[in-house]
């Protein structure tokens, strides 16, 4: 799930888990749980959850190598949060391939930046985050443009794009995304794995950059 803060991943990430009995991994859940329970990794990012910069890359991938391993074989997973950057994305592509794990659908949420402020704001009452005062909102949605907005392109050019309007109520987002995902579910579940054509996309597009080959 690629979405800016305050779109609903996590609401949406839940009711998707639910209906598809697969775990929904979080990386912001994951990290605030260490910053609470104050383990090494939680002292070393709190700073950076409070004032809503990008934890460093390293942190974020081996917690998500970590989350994943387990699932090896499973029936799927849901990744809410990650990857933040396109060098998350190359990072993750590269370890969910060795897992044989990559992608099936990248599930970008869209909404406007009025509404997304406004929902942050109404959170902050609720929840207390560190992280939801205006400016720290404000901040993290720069960077969300600057540096997370842009992997959609990657996706998009995989084929594996479904990008749904998120601005309505969550009722009305989640019944779109499930139509949308079981729609997609026959075309991916067509086969056992071992009939699907392996496809190698190290070498796609100009989102993927540096990389590319020619
Ligand atoms: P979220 O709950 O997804 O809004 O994430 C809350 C905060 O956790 C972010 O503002 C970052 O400080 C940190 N964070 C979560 N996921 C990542 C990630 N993939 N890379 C770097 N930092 C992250």
């Amino acid at each position: 799930m690629i979405a800016p803060p305050g779109a609903g991943k996590g609401t949406q990430g839940v009711v998707l888990a639910e209906h598809f009995a697969i775990p929904h991994i979080a990386t912001g859940d994951l990290l605030r749980d260490h910053v609470a329970r104050a383990t090494e990794v939680g002292r070393a990012v709190k700073s950076f959850l409070d004032r809503g910069e990008l934890v460093p890359d390293d942190v974020v991938l081996q917690m998500v190598r970590q989350a994943l391993e387990p699932l090896k074989g499973g029936e799927g997973w849901i990744l809410d949060g990650v990857p933040r950057t396109m060098e998350q994305a190359r990072a993750l592509y590269a370890i969910a391939v060795e897992l044989g794990m990559t992608a099936d659908v990248a599930l970008h949420l869209q909404v406007e930046d009025a509404e997304l402020v406004r929902r942050l704001l109404a959170r902050a009452q609720q929840t207390g985050r560190s992280d939801d005062t205006e400016d720290v909102i404000r901040h993290r949605l720069e960077l969300y443009y600057e540096v997370t907005h842009p992997i959609l392109e990657w996706y998009g050019e995989r084929g594996i794009l479904v990008s749904v309007d998120a601005n309505r109520p969550p009722e009305a987002v989640g019944r779109q995304i499930l139509t949308a995902l079981e729609v997609l579910r026959q075309v991916i579940d067509r086969g056992p794995d071992a009939e699907r054509k392996p496809v190698d996309l190290t070498g796609l597009g100009a989102a993927f950059g540096r990389r590319t080959q020619g």
